[in-house]
């Protein structure tokens, strides 16, 4: 059977003209989150026959959702193979004043998908990386992630969402099904994700940013950089041995990026390790000529890592360095830390 998620609009139009058809089934698909093609009941008794026979909407299941105490939800997802990956769903509570000027606290959610079942690259500091790699998700499966996730918390079609490709697995190993998912979580008659609120981070695969670039799709792209040199790089993000900091700076150089946004880099602070004034020093003169912002993350422990969190007193000082010489720097706060959602803690489950 075909997972339906795997399709565009202009694929399903294409195999069901006339197109205000496809146009239907994705409104049943991604508006009223329906996953029983019977229920479907603008569309003919034909049309639903035939869908049943080839395509189906169970390629993946929420096998458990687990709550943490700052609203975050993280979400384990069964595939019809028998693997599983994880979805997070990040509340963040923002501050408005009301109309009377009293302070009004407004929700707002990030997804942060996974694209691959575990990740070939291998990162130090990752808990993913160390599980190794299975394979990658299709579109579909990818997609299902955030409808999935809409219709469990009951979010209205037109909620604005922003999707990070921060789970398990490196975005930009899975290529092709990252793009066609970007574009399916796009399409106006479905998700109507906006492409520039979608940000894809990657370890950094020089000649697949080059790709990206190039189809100037208008995503957000994150690099994992945590390193200034290519010594330390090479240890903590093994793809640097493949492409070393100069050359994926160089390609990140040329990546188009919408003229109000700006290239994020991550950088996890590991004590000891890089969180030192020099490396501040350092990543200010790398970073020289970009529209940069850096995000810093503390690193979050799990056993067997080796490494540990760095002090508030030297985070502070790295922070205030990069913010002094005017370049953006936020510090990230871990979310869902208490039920292991947090950067680097997703990891495929025996279930
Ligand atoms: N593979 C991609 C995207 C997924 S990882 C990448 O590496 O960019 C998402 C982010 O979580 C990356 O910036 C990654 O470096 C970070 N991360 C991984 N393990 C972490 C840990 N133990 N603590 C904090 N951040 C971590
Ligand atoms: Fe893979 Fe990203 Fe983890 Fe590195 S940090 S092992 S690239 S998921």
């Amino acid at each position: 059977m075909r997972n339906i998620y795997d399709y565009t609009l202009d694929e399903l139009a294409r195999e069901f003209a006339p197109s205000y058809r496809a146009k239907q089934i994705y409104g049943w698909l991604y508006h009223r989150y329906i996953d029983d093609f019977d229920a479907m009941s603008n569309v003919s008794k034909e049309l639903r026959a035939a869908l049943k026979e080839t395509f189906t909407t169970q390629c993946v299941k929420i096998l458990k959702v687990e709550h943490s105490v700052d609203g975050s939800k993280k979400y384990l997802f069964g595939t019809q193979d028998g693997h599983s990956y994880e979805a997070v769903l990040l509340q963040m509570r923002e501050e408005q004043s009301g109309e009377g000027g009293e302070k009004q606290s407004e929700a707002r959610y990030t997804i942060c998908l996974s694209s691959q079942i575990g990740c070939r690259v291998g990162c130090a500091f990752c808990c993913t990386g160390k599980g190794g790699f299975v394979r990658n998700l299709s579109a579909g499966e990818i997609v299902a992630q955030v409808v999935h996730i809409k219709r469990d918390n009951g979010f209205a079609p037109q909620k604005g969402l922003n999707i990070v490709f921060m789970g398990m697995g490196e975005p930009l190993d899975n290529f092709d099904n990252v793009v066609r998912a970007i574009g399916i979580l796009a399409s106006k008659d479905g998700l109507s994700i906006a492409p520039r609120r979608q940000t894809i981070s990657t370890s950094g695969i020089a000649p697949r940013i080059e790709q990206l670039g190039r189809l100037n799709l208008g995503v957000q792209l994150a690099l994992s950089l945590h390193a200034v040199n290519d010594a330390l790089r090479s240890r903590l993000v093994p793809m640097n041995r493949s492409y070393n900091i100069r050359e994926v700076l160089d390609v990140l150089r040329r990546f188009p990026i919408d003229s109000r946004k700006r290239l994020l880099f991550e950088y996890i602070m590991i004590k000891d390790v890089n969180d030192d004034l020099q490396s501040a020093k350092e990543l200010l003169r790398l970073l020289n000529g970009f529209k940069a912002k850096v995000n810093l993350i503390l690193f979050n422990p799990h056993e067997g890592s080796g490494f540990a969190r760095p002090s508030a007193e030297s985070v502070r000082k790295f922070q205030e360095f990069l913010l002094s010489r005017g370049l953006l720097c936020t510090l990230r706060k871990s979310l869902g830390l208490d039920i292991s959602a947090a950067c680097g803690q997703l990891r495929e489950k025996n279930v």
